[in-house]
């Protein structure tokens, strides 16, 4: 089989799989599809920071597998991943290879060991195409924010394509890779998801191990995957999560009853929407018009809606900075141009961390740490962040009590569809009021899904004039505390509805 970029849009990692095994075509045939069509986009769209240059030796060696396999009558029992091409956001390190999250203070790093994720994706036999753009050590919701240049959307290049995975986001969206791994600390990975047309998870927080993703804000940060359907990211979900000693907070989730796993048949699931938090987002129309719709399609589909009261919701976001700010000017402390990274050389010692995270750290990033010192000085550390942390549990039993009567959360995943480039980039403030709806799940450490309910033109077509119609829309679907699974059910039948 011929893999024309048109066949490359209609490929899931279920139907590559099964062609790789009826050998319609091989693991080497496949990279090389996409290496075309990041040959032939990326220098536009800037979704990939390097494509590794091994990726035909990765994809030989998958085919070596699968032939000896198949030699064996095994094939059965070979992954499903296997040969599946994937590109891997730039703050999760992989041994031997440059990991920069985006950044000139790590513009020289390589990676002295592999992140557990990596690890278990290597096991199943990926092929890692490379290492995608982001906003800078993941703070920010634009891409804008990266060292080596904006990521643009893959539907429409005069707009951002989100962030900060959004050169995950747009590897997917533009089909430079089957699937993708992204960062979620506040929306990194379901809002890019929403601007570029894919299905983004944020897991249950300690479903997946964090050892070797570089923190940002470490009670908030999940690793999750980027993925053109549901299954697809489902089929990663599982690959990737689970207990790992090297990660304190994470575990295994217990085992789903076959009876509650396939409750989207047995019974209605039921839908709360939290009418007044969504009057306090600045929500344009037609994001909000197509979040009703596909509330009408789900209810007509056998899901009951109703409104839940969600009260401390709209406190999210400041509670969301402060913490934020907090934790990151705590972890940005290692990199002081001694232990990792760039160095300036100063006349001293201070003048030395000062020229170097001076000159090699962006404006977010220096902004955060600045706010961050001032928030958990001496004198204000009570009356910011010991309240974000109690208002942090407030923002959690909202959501627990929500579930004692409802089996999801939905809002739309954020207050626009993708924006012009430069929109926001001189107002920070703006910035931080576009994650007014995905920062409340971290805060709660349940899991959420931004799946598309309108997928985007499929050709590139640019800025028309205040029209939005070729951008792609989706809708933030919430579960209960370890419930991932109840997110793939509804995420299925919502992309059913919108066929
Ligand atoms: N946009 C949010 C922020 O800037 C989220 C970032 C993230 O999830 N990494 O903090």
């Amino acid at each position: 089989m011929k893999l024309t970029a048109e066949k490359l849009k209609d490929l899931t990692i279920r139907s590559a799989h099964e062609a790789l095994m009826k050998g319609d075509f091989t693991a080497v045939e496949l990279a090389e599809a996409y290496l075309a069509e990041i040959e032939k986009k990326n220098p536009e769209l800037n979704a990939y920071l390097e494509v590794f240059a091994d990726v035909i030796d990765q994809a030989k060696e998958a085919d070596r597998k699968i032939a000896e396999a198949k030699k064996e009558g095994k094939e059965s029992e070979l992954d499903i991943l296997i040969g599946i091409p994937m590109a891997i956001k730039d703050n999760i390190l992989i041994k031997g290879r440059i990991a920069s999250s985006a950044s000139k203070m790590l513009e020289n790093y390589t990676a002295t060991y592999s992140a557990t994720v990596i690890e278990k994706l290597k096991a199943k036999g990926v092929v890692f195409l490379g290492r995608t753009n982001m906003d800078e050590f993941a703070m920010g919701g634009s891409t804008e924010n990266s060292a080596y240049g904006i990521t643009k959307n893959p539907h429409d290049p005069t707009c951002v394509p989100g962030g900060s995975s959004g050169g995950s986001a747009t590897a997917v969206g533009g089909n430079m890779c089957l699937a993708a791994l992204g960062s979620d600390t506040g929306g990194s990975i379901r809002q890019p998801s929403a601007f570029c047309g894919t299905v983004g998870l944020k897991p249950t927080y300690g479903s997946v191990s964090r050892y070797g993703v570089m923190a940002m804000a470490s009670s908030l940060d999940q690793i999750g995957p980027i993925a053109k359907t549901v299954e697809d990211a489902e089929i990663i979900y599982d690959a990737i999560r689970g207990f790992d000693r090297y990660d304190s907070t994470s575990y295994d989730l217990p085992e789903i009853p076959a009876s509650a796993k396939s409750f989207g048949e047995a019974r209605k699931i039921k839908i709360g929407v939290p009418e007044s938090f969504l009057n306090q987002g600045g929500i344009d129309e037609v994001v909000l018009k197509n979040f009703r719709e596909t509330l009408a399609k789900l209810e007509k589909a056998g899901c009951e809606i109703k409104t839940v009261e969600m009260p401390n919701l709209h406190y999210s976001l400041a509670t969301y900075y402060i913490t934020v700010f907090s934790e990151v000017s705590a972890n940005m402390a290692r990199f002081d141009g001694v232990r990792y990274g760039s160095h300036l050389e100063g006349k001293d010692l201070l003048e030395d961390y000062m020229k170097t995270r001076g000159e090699k750290l962006g404006r977010e990033v220096r902004r955060r740490i600045m706010l961050g010192t001032y928030v958990l000085s001496a004198g204000y550390y009570d009356a910011y962040y010991n309240k974000a942390t109690q208002v942090r549990e407030l923002i959690r039993r909202d959501y627990a009590k929500a579930f004692d009567e409802v089996d999801i959360v939905a809002t739309p995943v954020a207050p626009s569809s993708a924006y012009p480039i430069g929109k926001n980039t001189n107002d920070p403030l703006q910035m931080y009021l576009e994650d007014i709806f995905t920062v409340p799940i971290n805060m709660a450490g349940v899991p959420g899904m931004a799946v598309p309910t309108r997928l985007g033109s499929s050709e590139l077509r640019r800025g028309e004039a205040g029209n939005t119609d070729h951008l792609p829309l989706s809708i933030q679907i919430v579960a209960p505390w370890r419930r991932d699974d109840i997110l793939f059910t509804l995420g299925k039948i919502i992309e059913s509805c919108r066929a």
